[in-house]
């Protein structure tokens, strides 16, 4: 097993599907204060949505369709970001549906706190464990990998 240790400051993504941008928009606003202690990055329109309209700075990356959501699982891969919240669309797919699952599978792999919803982010963000140190177990794949040729 690897461990991978999260400072008390986060390094927190944030991705919202069209339809689910307002929803984001309205939990960040309502949290400002909590959410001003960590760091934030982005898909290029959702950073662009929340760095416009509260006081947090977002670093965003390419939109999702060009490839932000891919930008953002290699970040997580390399250990630059702790926690992803992203409201993704349950009612619509998306011309980049692969990156989303690729993001996804990647977030779990790495043992990245992910809300999915209002609810699931109300939950992480009023956790003890948002502003203590925490060591993610990242379990050794390994053995499972399967080779051919
Ligand atoms: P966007 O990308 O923030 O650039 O809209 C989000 C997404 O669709 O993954």
């Amino acid at each position: 097993m690897n461990k991978t240790l999260m400072n008390k400051k986060k390094k927190i993504a944030l991705i919202a599907h069209d339809n689910r941008k307002q929803d984001l928009l309205n939990w960040v606003k309502a949290n400002e204060d909590e959410l001003s202690k960590h760091e934030f990055f982005g898909t290029g329109t959702t950073s662009k949505l929340i760095s416009e309209n509260t006081k947090l700075e977002v670093h965003g990356f390419l939109s999702g369709p060009l490839g932000g959501d891919i930008q953002i699982g290699s970040h997580i891969v390399e250990g630059n970001i702790d926690i992803l919240i992203f409201f993704w669309d349950p009612l619509q797919s998306q011309p980049h549906d692969p990156d989303v699952k690729a993001l996804l599978r990647i977030a779990v792999l790495n043992d990245i706190p992910t809300s999915t919803n209002i609810a699931s982010a109300d939950f992480m963000l009023n956790s003890p464990l948002m502003n203590e140190e925490y060591q993610r177990v990242i379990i050794d794949y390994s053995s499972r990998l399967s080779r051919k040729g």
